[in-house]
């Protein structure tokens, strides 16, 4: 790879302008870290484009001269995915981030790919539309298609991948792509707008997208219910789903998670192990049914108490402060490392996997918290330790991996919607097998031959 000098500084600056390009220590540290514990790297350069065009002409300059180049979003990733690692150019696309068009009578909008998610759902509440993917950071909208993100409103409306219609993308050479169209069902070629979805910016840079939207739902209702452990809760959470209810979110917390979220905003919920749900749709009748339906399965899943009927501002401060656990957690252990983990199962196998899970954490002497979007099979535990505790370290590590193990024997995965990043790569062989990850590894170096875009993530080459 060609280290960094004036020559190719000048060069990127013709193309930028002296605005769009930064070598400051200040801003190169700003590019270092994403919001997980993996080491900081700082890249050699900042670029902020204003245009694809920009961005194709920098990605030729990097191809041309091997250099690195790292898509940067928001950098709330949790396994390193936008650390440069191999230095070279971090492209900050902050100031790609317009609203292309919204084609209301169709439910769709285009975008660029560095706005945020919260500024486009404030730019659609108008139209009455959203945008349904919601991880809880106020993530980029090219972030949320590289790593696939998910959230609460995923089980209702899917992850980003079920969202995403149409994209144009940078290649590695710098060529403009275009991928999928704004029709609804698309059957022409290879679906390459998926391939994109997920990769984590290593076969290509998201310039502009085009998404589905949905209506903002008319009514809704939302409950919390407490149960006597996080087990009886899990058992509700396949009770709820298994008797063909449709939540629109359906939430386990752990009861420290509650009390946390109590302190914060004054919920008053009952400080026990929790499911917070909620039902959408067109009719208040309807979604009445749904509530009482849930109710009845968590009687019987041995609930201790079901708080329905919660009004529109309660209910919205408690979707902040769900939004919002990570950051509690992080506040509350300052100066913590973390094995963050984030398995799925099929959901038949949710109430299992999180009693499993449980004693483990228990026998490894953790105080992590199951949480999770239960509702997807979905169940998250943050172990943490002090820097210097080696011992905890090891012991963190060591149950993180049996936890994915656990995930993969029962059918499910090493990361629901994390991604891959650096810090799952050591399970993707497990997950996958070697011919599906040769076969990755295949995509990787045909993209991308002189593996410049995001070097040494998702695929171990
Ligand atoms: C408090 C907190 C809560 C979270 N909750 C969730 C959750 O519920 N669900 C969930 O899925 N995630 C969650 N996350 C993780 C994170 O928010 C998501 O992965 C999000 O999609 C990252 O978006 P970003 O804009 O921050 O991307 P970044 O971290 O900046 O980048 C992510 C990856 O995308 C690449 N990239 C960025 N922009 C582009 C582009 N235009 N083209 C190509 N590649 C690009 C980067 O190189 C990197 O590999 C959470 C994180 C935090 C801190």
């Amino acid at each position: 790879m060609t280290t960094f000098n004036q020559e190719l500084l000048s060069k990127l600056k013709t193309i930028v302008g002296a605005d769009g390009l930064s070598a400051t220590e200040a801003d190169r540290a700003l590019h270092a870290q994403d919001q997980s514990t993996h080491p900081a790297v700082m890249p050699d350069v900042v670029i902020w484009p204003e245009s694809t065009q920009q961005v194709s002409a920098v990605v030729k300059v990097a191809a041309e001269h091997k250099i690195p180049v790292t898509a940067w979003g928001a950098g709330t990733s949790l396994e390193g995915h936008s650390i440069p690692f191999k230095k070279g150019i971090s492209i900050n696309f902050q100031r790609m981030n317009r609203v292309v068009e919204v084609h209301a009578e169709d439910f769709q909008v285009t975008v660029q790919p560095g706005i945020f998610r919260k500024e486009l759902e404030a730019h659609l509440a108008p139209y009455g539309l959203m945008f349904a993917p919601d991880p809880g950071a106020n993530a980029s909208i090219g972030g949320m298609i590289a790593n696939n993100a998910a959230g609460i409103r995923t089980v209702k409306y899917g992850a980003t991948k079920d969202n995403v219609l149409a994209l144009e993308v940078v290649l590695a050479n710098g060529d403009i792509v275009n991928t999928g169209s704004r029709s609804i069902k698309q059957s022409a070629g290879y679906d390459l707008t998926h391939l994109i979805i997920g990769s984590e910016g290593t076969l290509g840079l998201v310039t502009q997208a085009t998404l589905k939207l949905v209506p903002i739902p008319e009514h809704f209702s939302t409950a919390t219910v407490a149960f006597p452990s996080v087990d009886a809760a899990a058992e509700a959470v396949y009770g709820i789903i298994g008797s063909g209810l449709e939540p629109a979110a359906l939430e386990l917390l752990h009861e420290d998670n509650v009390r946390w979220m109590n302190e914060d905003a004054n919920l008053g919920m009952v400080e026990a192990p929790s499911l917070m749900m909620e039902f959408s749709g067109a009719s208040q009748i309807a979604v009445q049914e749904a509530i009482n339906m849930a109710q009845e399965v968590c009687a019987d899943a041995g609930s201790l108490g079901f708080t329905g009927g919660i009004g529109r501002d309660a209910r919205k401060a408690m979707w902040e402060q769900r939004h919002g656990l990570r950051e509690r957690l992080v506040r509350t252990f300052p100066g913590h490392h973390w094995v963050l983990v984030d398995i799925a199962v099929p959901i038949s196998k949710f109430p299992e996997l999180v009693s499993y899970c449980q004693a483990k954490i228990i026998d490894f002497g953790f105080d992590g918290r199951i949480v999770g979007h239960a509702g997807d099979g979905n169940m998250h535990a943050g172990l943490h330790f002090l820097p210097d505790d080696e011992g905890a370290k090891a012991r963190a590590v060591e149950l993180g991996h049996i936890m994915v193990d656990r995930a993969l024997e029962l059918g499910g995965t090493c990361t629901g919607e994390h991604g891959i990043g650096i810090g799952k790569q050591k399970y993707l062989v497990k997950e996958c097998g070697e011919n599906a990850l040769e076969l990755m590894a295949l995509i990787k170096r045909t993209l991308d031959p002189d593996n410049i875009l995001n070097p040494g993530k998702v695929v171990p080459l």
